[in-house]
């Protein structure tokens, strides 16, 4: 017997990297890694868990969600109403604390999760909430593309400093991913102008434009060969035609690598000057998609409820909060970063949150590649993340998806694509939009597959009619192989680990933007790195 063998036997695995669909196969693991399985017979594992008729996945994988850091907390401040509901027995709160976070992603078997925006400055409060969270190994994009720094090296046509400055960026703030977030926009309407920004607009001061930033960034991560190259969040989220935006991103990217995030949000119709002209203009943009291997998505689906809207794209949560007349934060971070944060809540009967709920769906159900789009409610603003069984049931179930379809707004339901959808995911489907999928696109190359090498992130799932209930309580969940959820249970809260890269540049770079850094920001360069020993509590 070997101590630290662990089989998983007779389960029905799911491992669509590998090419296994359902097949009845014994998975082997040896500490924190997925193992071969012994050739010697005379081997016994130390403990066997009896998987036979249930399913067996890798382990979730969320490539974009708000979970950790300043905003997140001043959502946890703004609706203290929603923590008291929670401490009397009502829903969890939008905002859930560290903790509920990092066990409830267990609870619905993942194990990984990435916090889609965090400004430099405030990077090691979200590191020291992220080391908190329990259950998942974890790790943040880094937001750069309204940072004046980045911003002045493109206006000036300086290629090479664009590219030091984001492998500096992702160092110092111990990110894995650069996220741009309507690049331009933010620091224009922080300026006092018009923040909603067409891709051409100049950004005042800086002799540079959103396409500028976007092409900019995607050639530096293209260079530095980062795993995962550009995160944007486009130009114009959430406001009706903006559309045409989104195309003219895809477009402007032209080849390169990148990552569309909650497109749900940028695939809109109609005029802002004429209410009820809002719909769907997901046909055009997934018929580029489609064709452009270049570009991955996540839908950042709408659930109908309460939740808590929270973006780095300050002119979006001016916006919402005009249009919803309640009250808003905004926060601005020095030199790089905005923030907004607005208490919503999408209705069926609303025409524009109906679109919104259909639009997503409608990417889920005309996105011809699994492999490029993943499964996000942009968590907090869609919806909780605690909702994905129930969009995988909308996905998996056309006649529940039918019978939800006839609660919205009935222009909804006479207009949308989504009347004539009758694609139903397969359960290998799920797998790859799920974990196996965002995985990849993260150029994961331990997570989201069960192979040899391949980390113990393993979830063990009771297949039941209904898909939201396979996948709302797993009955077996290990992360970097220690056994998490135990028949359903919590049984421990393990401790993951934070996922960054550390892209190299030159010294003489490095000093220089030390020296912009010292001189423009009131925090010095040599404060400015999160460093190791910040992180020791849990690390
Ligand atoms: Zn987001």
């Amino acid at each position: 017997m070997t101590a630290s063998l662990l089989k998983i036997a007779g389960g029905i695995v799911y491992d669509p990297a590998n090419g296994i669909d359902g097949e009845v196969r014994d998975l082997w693991i040896d500490g924190p890694r997925i193992v071969a399985a012994p050739t010697d017979p005379a081997v016994r594992p130390a403990r066997t868990i009896d998987a036979r008729g249930l399913i067996v996945m890798p382990g979730g994988v969320d490539m974009h969600c708000h979970i950790a850091g300043s905003k997140v907390n001043a959502a946890r401040r703004m609706r203290p109403e929603e923590q008291r509901a929670f401490s009397a027995g009502g829903p969890l709160p939008s905002t859930p604390t560290t903790r509920l976070t990092g066990c409830r992603y267990a609870g619905l078997g993942y194990t990984t999760a990435f916090d889609a925006a965090v400004p430099p400055l405030l990077a090691r409060h979200a590191h020291l909430e992220l080391a908190d969270t329990p259950c998942i190994d974890r790790g943040c994009y880094i937001l750069m593309g309204n940072n004046h720094y980045l911003m002045d090296a493109i206006g000036r046509r300086e290629p090479n400093r664009v590219r030091a400055f984001v492998a500096w960026l992702l160092r110092a703030a111990k990110g894995y991913a650069p996220k741009l977030v309507n690049p331009g926009g933010v620091e224009q309407w922080k300026s006092g102008r018009e923040g909603m920004v067409e891709l051409d607009t100049p950004i005042d001061g800086f002799g540079c434009t959103p396409r500028q930033i976007i092409t900019g960034v995607a050639d530096a991560a293209a260079e530095l060969q980062l795993p995962h190259p550009l995160h944007v969040h486009c130009n114009r989220l959430g406001l009706p035609g903006n559309f045409s935006t989104t195309l003219e991103t895809m477009q402007a990217l032209d080849g390169r690598r990148a990552h569309l995030a909650h497109i749900q949000f940028h695939s809109y119709g109609g005029r802002l000057d004429r209410a009820g002209t809002f719909c769907s203009e997901v046909a055009p943009l997934v018929e580029w998609f489609n064709a452009h291997e270049n570009l991955s998505v996540d839908v950042g689906q709408v659930l109908f409820g309460p939740t808590t809207s929270m973006t780095a794209d300050s002119a979006v949560g001016h916006y919402l909060s005009r249009l919803h007349g309640k009250r808003w934060y905004s926060h601005d971070v020095e030199c790089e970063s905005g923030c907004g944060v607005v208490p919503i809540e999408y209705r069926p009967q609303s025409l524009v949150n109906a679109w919104q709920w259909a639009i997503g769906l409608e990417w889920f159900l005309l996105a011809a590649d699994p492999w490029r789009i993943a499964l996000s409610t942009d968590h907090p603003n869609g919806g909780s993340f605690t909702a994905y069984p129930q969009i995988i049931r909308l996905l998996m179930d056309r006649t529940y998806r039918a019978d939800a379809l006839k609660t919205v707004h009935p222009r909804v339901q006479e207009r949308s694509a989504l009347k004539g959808l009758n694609r139903q995911y397969s359960l290998s489907e799920i797998c790859i939009i799920t974990r196996a999928g965002p995985a990849r696109l993260l150029g994961l190359t331990n997570k989201g597959h069960l192979a040899p090498g391949a980390d113990a992130d393993v979830t063990i799932y009771t297949p039941a009619a209904d898909p939201a209930r396979t996948f709302e309580l797993p009955r077996h969940v290990l992360q970097v192989g220690r056994l998490v959820i135990e028949d359903g249970e919590l049984r421990e809260e393990v401790f993951g680990r934070t996922l960054h890269v550390t892209p190299q540049s030159d010294a003489s770079d490095d000093a220089e933007i030390a020296h912009w850094i010292d001189e423009h920001y009131s925090i010095r360069a040599a404060n400015y790195p999160v460093s190791e020993s910040a992180l020791q509590s849990r690390d």
